[in-house]
Formats: structure tokens, C-alpha cells, sequence
């Protein structure tokens, strides 16, 4: 299969090319530690090492009084933290689990839901600042995602711009009276395939895009759309029936592609512009299995060599 797919949203072209799954590939992805052995002596996230990280900004407490999932300060942001500072932001981390846990599967259900509400929290506290129209959690697991340290952590970002401009142009484009509709019209389009859907429960749909940029990529929207992300989590049942439809997808995922790893991202409506309340949040697992290359960085669009209802064919199992 020799295909070029651009999707009219999000502006990202890619270039679906079977044939090369099969080239030579001297470089094996760098390995991942899944846990099997012993964490690290200094691991500035176990339980226990507290005083290795800023001062915690939130945390999630169990019922015998110790943290499940931890927020702190990133002590190596990629904004500023002063007034005067030329990109002022926030960027923060969230500690998963007490326990050295380096994927998903390891920290269980359970705790996806919580990690899922802690994004709600600290996306909306960001909202109600005000200061910040683009924000997103995200995680890298894995270092061919980017990731750093093995225990497993996502990250929190507020800032002043908005990455979201072109898809909010082309929204506006496509519908100049309703920007809603263009969105509308998307996911309609993207779930009418039932090849390329995953699960659907509780108003959340799963499936591999029709423009996925890697093998495997797959997404979870709201089926009747939603801007913020935050607001479709408003209570801890609400985050455990979105980790229960995810979490077995994450989880076979995982059992396919580790030691290459995957990164997490949730996009959520901006606080300000017209489209806020037309955008449609989504959550996108993206895995790393290839990495970008020169083709990729040059002609600015991306080679997938798994088409979308083959990767669903896959991820259902
Ligand atoms: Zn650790």
C-alpha cells in the first residue's frame, strides 16, 4: 500500500508505505526498563524520596493516608516561571505511583484512572488561572519517546501560545458559520469506519485515524464532541470508565511494542478565541517504533508502514 493522506483538521500529511516494514534495521529501539529489576537507588519518584523534588503542588491520597499520584514542579521547564520571563508557563510533573512502575500495565486500571483524574485537575486549575489559552498532559514512556527517567510520570504544560492555531484556521475555513461543524463533520467522517474502530463505551469512542502517523497510533474522543477534556471527567467514576476503555488498549499496546515506548497526549479546547467551545478534545496514543527521520523533518510529513484497519486489527486483539 502506497498512500498520501492529509487530514483536513489537524493539517498533518502522511505517507502510508507497506513495503518498508520490512527494511534492514541495524539500530534496535533503546532498551526500556519494564521493571524486572531493581529501581534505582535515587529515584527522585518512589515513594519515600520526596525531598529529591520541589514541594508537591498537588497529590492524590489513598485511603490509608499516602500519596497515589504526586504533582510537583518540573525542575527542568521548558518555560519561565517569572513575570518577566520572554515564554512564562507552567510545567509540571505527574508521578504516577508511589512504586517504581515504568508502564501502564503496571500500574494497573486502578491507577490510570487516577492518573486520568489528576490531568482533569490540573488542566482545569490552569483553566481557572486564565493566564494560559494552551495547555496539555502529556507522557513519554520509553526513551525513544523522549522519556528520561523510568519511573513512570506524565507532564502538565499551560503556556501563552496556542499550537492549536492551524486546526483552528482550518475549522474556521471549513465552516465559516459554525465552527463546530467542522469538527462535527470530522469525527463523523473518522467513526464511520468500523475497520478502523477500537471500543466504545460511556459516550467514548477508540480508533486508529485515518491520517495515524505511526503504526499502532490510535485516539479517544468524545462521540458527540466536547472541548475540554477536563469537563468529561467531573467525578472518579467518570475517570474510571475512560481507563477501563483505555487501559486494555494501552495494555496490548504495550505488550506488542515495549522496550520501544509511546507517547500519550491530551489536547484540550483553548481557554480563549472564538473556538473554544468548538474544538473536540481527544487523546492520542502515538507509538515510537520508528523514529523521525530525514525524510520526515524535511518534507515535513510522516511514513506510517501499518495502515489504520490493520494497527485496529491488531489493538483489538
Ligand atoms: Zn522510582
Amino acid at each position: 500500500m502506497n498512500e498520501l493522506r492529509s487530514d483536513p483538521l489537524t493539517g498533518r500529511t502522511v505517507l502510508y508505505a507497506s513495503g518498508r516494514a520490512g527494511r534492514p534495521n541495524d539500530f534496535a529501539p533503546a532498551a526500556l526498563d519494564a521493571g524486572g529489576g531493581s529501581p534505582p537507588a535515587d529515584c527522585p519518584f518512589c515513594a519515600g524520596h520526596e525531598s529529591l523534588t520541589p514541594p508537591a503542588l498537588a497529590e492524590r491520597v489513598g485511603p490509608d493516608g499516602r500519596w497515589r499520584q504526586r504533582v510537583v514542579p518540573n525542575k527542568y521547564p521548558i518555560c519561565g516561571r517569572r513575570e518577566d520571563d520572554v515564554c512564562l508557563g507552567s510545567h509540571e510533573v505527574v508521578i504516577e505511583s508511589p512504586r517504581h512502575v515504568t508502564n501502564t500495565t503496571e500500574l494497573g486500571q486502578d491507577g490510570l484512572a487516577g492518573v486520568l483524574g489528576v490531568y482533569a485537575e490540573r488542566l482545569a486549575h490552569w483553566r481557572a488561572d486564565g493566564r494560559f489559552p494552551f495547555r496539555m498532559a502529556f507522557k513519554n514512556v520509553g526513551p525513544s519517546a523522549g522519556a528520561s527517567l523510568t519511573h513512570l510520570h506524565s507532564q502538565i504544560v499551560a503556556l501563552p501560545m496556542l499550537s492549536t492555531q492551524q486546526e483552528i484556521e482550518a475549522a474556521l475555513l471549513a465552516s465559516q458559520d459554525s465552527p463546530a461543524d467542522a469538527w462535527r463533520a470530522w469525527r463523523e467522517r473518522e467513526l464511520a469506519d468500523p475497520a478502523r474502530l477500537l471500543a466504545e463505551d460511556a459516550g467514548l469512542v477508540a480508533f486508529c485515524p485515518t491520517v495515524s502517523r505511526a503504526s499502532g497510533e490510535f485516539w479517544v474522543v468524545p462521540r458527540h464532541g466536547g472541548p475540554f477534556f477536563e469537563d468529561a471527567l467531573p467525578d472518579a467514576s467518570a475517570s474510571d470508565r475512560m481507563a477501563a476503555l483505555l487501559f486494555p488498549l494501552v495494555a496490548r499496546l504495550e505488550q506488542r511494542i515495549l522496550p520501544a515506548g509511546y507517547n500519550l497526549i491530551v489536547s484540550t479546547a483553548p481557554t480563549t478565541g472564538v473556538l473554544a467551545d468548538a474544538f473536540c478534545w481527544r487523546l492520542e496514543v502515538v507509538p515510537r517504533v520508528a523514529s523521525l527521520a530525514g525524510f520526515e523533518l524535511g518534507a515535513g510529513m510522516f511514513i506510517n508502514t501499518l495502515p489504520p484497519d490493520e494497527a485496529a486489527a491488531l489493538l483489538r486483539g
